[in-house]
């Protein structure tokens, strides 16, 4: 599989990250192999899990000699990825540690744009998928627009917001089909885009390297990384909201596909839905199930006075009964889509996006209920289904999953990425999208992302 591409500040032209080397380009000598990057992962891993710990539960966890483990924690802390606690903060996991390990969340943030209809969401995420902050503006849908609102918003957003934490990168999620290869919307849908070149235009108006992805497979991603170990072994990840789509993984890896296509739900049939689809068929999950087809529904009973989601969202989140009821009927058809899903790929775990769960989780044994009665293989779902791990954040949480994903899978591209010289020169105060540019000053942008 080819690595995540971004693009080069200097020129514009695709730069994967697979092709920034560890060393090299620089002059630099290649550092020495056997400190293992996947060794590093391993260390960074143990700790996300289990944190703080002491460096001999790390041993015990990772299966690396003492001598190892101390060079990785010593190489992490200096890195700013890892760092010691006072050694009352130690967990019970810990035994009797000297000086515990966490998790470094102060040095470094992700920064990442989710773009849905009609709202954008600006969001910084800390090295354990923490939100720190997010910001949501509306946008008209217009490309044109919405690359200059993101080119003039986040340097703002990031000064008030990052203070003296260094930013790894820009990840920038939308839904639909999306190559995260080229950076291109292949195809949006209810934004009405077709082959958006938006990696390369981002890039070029705000001279950042910046990583797309389809926010199907970054939600994915995001599970994977901070929402525990079920998720690493095998996943289905549904998201409900404007559009429709599912990602797939297996073995902490997420399958894209050989058009990054993987996972395209949104014109599945539901059984028993009539609603016309632009595709020119009746009863697609997108149809009928997006929150498109709500609010129309929540207008149409005089529910909401308009079809706005916030409106939407703030009703169901309050428990007005007319709202919880119109999503708990929305339920009944998802947990089809959901059953198909179960049937067709018997996942340890299967996670649900949805503004009904997120907002109203007494919803979900009626949700169990549906999806058993239409499951041929899984009669108790409860174990199986759960709604996603980060709630209300979980738009900014995905944003950012590219880059946290490069930092956890190879915490040492930090380093490297410190001396790739197109970063260091171009990105001033900026990280690339998998490293930190050396020197920079945290949080701050080029004049030439401000115009
Ligand atoms: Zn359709």
């Amino acid at each position: 599989m080819p690595g995540p591409r971004t693009s080069s500040p200097a020129t514009n032209q695709p730069v994967a990250s697979s092709d920034i080397p560890d060393t090299g380009r620089d002059g630099h000598r290649p550092r020495d192999r056997s400190r293992g990057s996947g060794s590093a992962a391993a260390v960074l891993r143990a700790v996300l899990d289990h944190g703080p710990v002491a460096r001999s539960f790390i041993g015990a966890a990772t299966g690396l000699s003492p001598a190892a483990v101390s060079r990785q924690t010593a190489d992490l802390i200096s890195l700013g990825v890892l760092r010691e606690l006072p050694a009352a903060a130690c967990g019970p996991r810990a035994g009797r540690p000297s000086v515990p390990i966490d998790v470094d969340t102060d040095t470094h943030l992700a920064c990442g744009v989710h773009i849905a209809v009609p709202i954008l969401t600006f969001g910084l995420v800390d090295l354990r998928g923490r939100t720190v902050a997010r910001e949501e503006l509306p946008h008209s849908g217009d490309a044109a627009e919405l690359i200059t609102l993101i080119a003039r918003g986040l340097p703002r957003f990031l000064q008030r917001h990052a203070g003296r934490r260094r930013v790894l990168g820009l990840g920038v999620v939308t839904g639909g089909h999306v190559d995260g290869r080229t950076g291109t919307v292949v195809e949006h849908e209810p934004l009405g885009w077709r082959n958006l070149q938006l990696g390369p235009l981002l890039a070029a108006r705000t001279g950042l390297p910046v990583r797309v992805d389809s926010h199907a497979h970054a939600l994915a991603e995001a599970e994977i990384l901070f929402g525990g170990p079920r998720a690493r072994s095998s996943l289905v990840h549904l998201f409900v909201g404007n559009v429709v789509d599912a990602a797939i993984a297996t073995e902490g890896v997420v399958h894209r596909g050989l058009r990054s296509a993987a996972g395209g739900v949104a014109h599945l049939p539901v059984p028993g839905a009539r609603q016309p689809c632009p595709c020119g068929e009746r009863g697609c999950a997108q149809a009928s199930l997006s929150d498109r087809a709500l609010l129309a529904r929540a207008v149409e009973r005089g529910i909401l006075p308009r079809p706005d989601p916030m409106l939407l969202q703030q009703a169901v989140a309050a428990g007005e009964p007319a709202a919880v009821e119109l999503v708990r009927r929305r339920l009944g058809g998802i947990a089809k889509v959901v059953a198909t899903l179960l049937d067709m790929l018997d996942p340890e775990l299967l996670v649900l996006t949805e503004l009904g769960v997120l907002f109203q989780p007494a919803l979900l044994p009626d949700l169990f209920e549906e999806i058993a009665a239409h499951s041929r293989s899984c009669r108790d779902p409860e174990p199986v289904v759960r709604p996603s791990s980060f709630g209300a954040d979980v738009l900014a949480v995905a944003a950012t999953a590219a880059v946290l994903n490069s930092v956890h899978r190879s915490p040492r591209t930090l380093d490297a990425f410190s001396r790739h010289p197109v970063l260091a020169a171009g990105a001033a105060g900026v990280a690339g999208v998998a490293g930190v540019a050396g020197g920079a000053v945290p949080g701050r942008f080029p004049e030439a992302a401000l115009k």
